[in-house]
């Protein structure tokens, strides 16, 4: 394939795509990949220009960069998130409490699921899901048999020496 199109970046005559938010071109070495999903526990709307593939240096470094910094943290948060069951017999006191009831429905992994309801816990500034209850249908997906869960909860801070668990 030849194309002659200028890479914005590295200025050879090598571009082969264009950057998704400049529309530049910009070569195989110096564009910046990012994969679709990559921000898929982020429940609201992306910005538009968070969710092209390819990037130029500058567009990624001005939009993916400081989102995908702030989004891996949103992730150590919410991995360090301590969940506990409706029927959990743990000792712990609530100190403050989301006004709003927490719920995700369908997800088709239960980690996954209790990971989603984490991340929007850390989002809202918690460091804890209590009263947590999940629950699971069987569906039927192109002749296969499969399962989807759902889960509710609150999101609230907590005292406790309890370590996170998602069991
Ligand atoms: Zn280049
Ligand atoms: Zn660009």
């Amino acid at each position: 394939m030849s194309n002659s199109s200028i890479c914005i970046s590295c200025r050879k005559p090598k571009a082969e795509t264009d950057c998704g938010v400049c529309g530049e071109g910009i070569c195989r070495k110096c564009r910046l990949f990012q994969p679709e999903g990559s921000f898929s526990y982020w429940s609201e709307p992306l910005a538009p220009e968070l969710t092209h593939v390819n990037y130029c240096g500058g567009c990624f470094d001005a939009h993916v960069g400081p989102f995908k910094a702030r989004y891996d943290e949103l992730m150590d948060a919410a991995r360090k998130i301590n969940v506990f069951y409706k029927d959990s017999n743990s000792l712990f006191r609530i100190i403050r409490k989301s006004v709003r009831m927490l719920e995700v429905s369908e997800v088709t992994d239960r980690d996954d699921l209790v990971m989603r309801m984490a991340f929007m816990t850390a989002i809202a500034g918690y460091n804890s899901l209590v009263d947590v209850e999940i629950s699971s249908k069987k569906v039927r997906n192109e002749g296969y048999q499969t399962q989807v869960w759902s889960g509710r909860g609150w999101s609230a801070d907590i005292k406790s020496k309890e370590t996170a668990s998602f069991d």
